[in-house]
């Protein structure tokens, strides 16, 4: 089969001077705009909602835009509209390319509304943008590996709001490469940005009933778009307990054959034993649980550290939290942004401050006062049965264990019944091993962070509570947006 060359996205490099200058210069002209979003809907009747405003987490005061929600009779009449996109695969490829090379050119736009809408460090928006470039390209090549593949029909995307653009992107990009009509309803905290970049992929020349754009309430458009026997299957990311209720709703008034792919929350863990090189776990752990404000569901939530090196550990550990430095990602000084919103940092800080009441509150960063901020902090715990539920945020907790006691922990993380992300880090080869075929986990990953995978060398997906499967930039998620019944599938 022929399968075109492809590489990732090369992204900026700000380290490099003429990069760093490229992504201050594009980002500076939007320093001050107001973006507008609204329902992009084949010949429906412009929006009957008024319009929302919309607020930047990182200065609540300041507003960035508005967003007019669609309404549960739009959704339903772009249901009506909805028509597979029946180009031939070699210009769905070619298309879907071209959208991956405008979402290049609009760096700037791009970059800023990461900031702005989604509280965004700049590493982390030009990661984004490089994971939304590469799904496209990426979904391409496999349509084009895979051409016999035939579409399902209509497929709903439902998508987060902590990757607002790269899983926006990548769920559509999949759904479409495959040749499917599209619905994406982004998460309500980030409507502007899945609004630029549906435009974009209009401009690069996908048909209107093929791809449209739903901004708007969980329990009006999400609902509507899995509650409708024209749905031939859902995509959606987001937490366990939604895709429980999408699942059931799907159940309910869709075929039986109706497909749905839905990658949820964790409980990971990482385990760090004795031999560990502690300038790299401690790297590695500041990385998986603050980077993002710990607001991926890939996130270090509970960490292991053998007894022998626990407290020299922790001590470094610590001192590479204070050297965090918390504030307006719009400044690339900064390396912790806030979280989504008031009831995300309500539900955190009532956690942490639980934990302080207990004495159990390790270390916690100041945080700047306005803005939807946590400091990034670090709890001390017996182990992960002691975390009542994932906390989505820069929430750390940590327990030791005692040499030998390794498969029963690992069995108690299993037995919590998610599996998304594991780290290990460890110099005993055979521990690896051990250690990484009795984890039950979508992703693992030894002596690195755990977060971050790339598109094509890391498919990203768990299993249990933690999803569906298959894999995000994997070779096995494109045929699941085909019909079940077509020759692929024939085993
Ligand atoms: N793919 C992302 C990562 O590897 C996480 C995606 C998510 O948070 O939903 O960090």
């Amino acid at each position: 089969l022929y399968a075109p060359a492809r590489i990732n996205s090369r992204g900026w490099d700000l380290a490099n001077r003429a990069d760093l200058n490229a992504f201050l210069e594009s980002r500076s002209a939007f320093a001050q705009t107001q973006w507008h979003a609204a329902p992009l809907i084949v010949g429906a009747p412009s929006a009957a909602t008024h319009a929302r405003e919309v607020f930047s987490p990182a200065s609540p005061d300041t507003q960035i835009g508005t967003v007019r929600d669609a309404t549960a009779d739009q959704a339903a009449s772009a249901i009506a509209a909805a028509r597979p996109w029946n180009a031939p695969v070699a210009t769905r490829a070619a298309i879907l390319n071209r959208a991956a090379d405008l979402l290049e050119e609009h760096h700037g736009e791009i970059f800023a509304l990461l900031a702005r809408e989604a509280g965004k460090t700049a590493l982390d928006a030009i990661a984004e943008l490089r994971e939304a470039v590469d799904f496209l390209r990426y979904y391409a090549a496999e349509a084009l590996a895979n051409p016999t593949l035939a579409p399902r029909g209509i497929i709903s995307c439902i998508s987060p709001w902590n990757f607002p653009l790269a899983i926006f992107t990548g769920q559509i990009a999949a759904a479409l490469a495959a040749g499917n009509a599209v619905l994406a309803k982004p998460a309500e905290q980030t409507p502007l940005i899945a609004h630029l970049a549906t435009r974009l992929l209009h401009q690069a020349g996908v048909p209107d009933h093929a791809l449209q754009l739903l901004p708007g309430q969980g329990r009006v458009v999400g609902a509507a778009l899995t509650g409708d026997g024209a749905i031939a299957g859902t995509c959606f990311t987001g937490s366990t307990a939604t895709a429980q209720a999408i699942n059931r709703t799907m159940a309910e008034h869709c075929p039986p054959d109706a497909m749905l792919i839905a990658e949820t929350g964790g409980l990971n863990a990482m385990i760090v034993d004795s031999t560990a090189l502690p300038e790299q776990a401690v790297r590695d752990i500041v990385a998986s649980a603050f980077q993002s404000a710990g607001q991926r569901c890939s996130a270090l939530r509970m960490l292991y550290v053998q007894r022998d090196i626990a407290e020299p550990l922790k001590e470094m550990l610590f001192g590479a939290m204070d050297a965090l430095s918390l504030g307006d990602p719009w400044w690339l000084a900064n390396d912790v942004g806030p979280v989504i919103d008031p009831h995300a940092r309500d539900k955190i800080a009532a956690h942490i401050e639980q934990a302080q009441r207990d004495g159990r509150l390790l270390k916690q960063l100041e945080a700047p006062a306005n803005g939807w901020f946590i400091g990034p902090a670090a709890i001390a715990v017996g182990g992960i049965d002691d975390l009542a539920e994932e906390i989505f945020g820069p929430v750390l907790h940590i327990a030791t264990f005692e040499a030998g006691e390794i498969d029963a922990l690992i069995d108690r993380i299993n037995a919590r019944g998610f599996g998304l992300t594991f780290g290990l880090q460890t110099r005993i080869d055979g521990r690896v091993d051990h250690v990484t075929s009795r984890v039950h986990a979508g992703n693992m990953y030894v002596n690195r962070n755990q977060i971050g995978a790339v598109v094509g060398a890391q498919p990203f997906g768990g299993e249990g509570m933690s999803g569906t499967g298959p894999k995000a930039g994997g070779p096995r998620y494109l045929p699941r947006f085909a019909e079940a019944s077509g020759p692929h599938n024939a085993l």
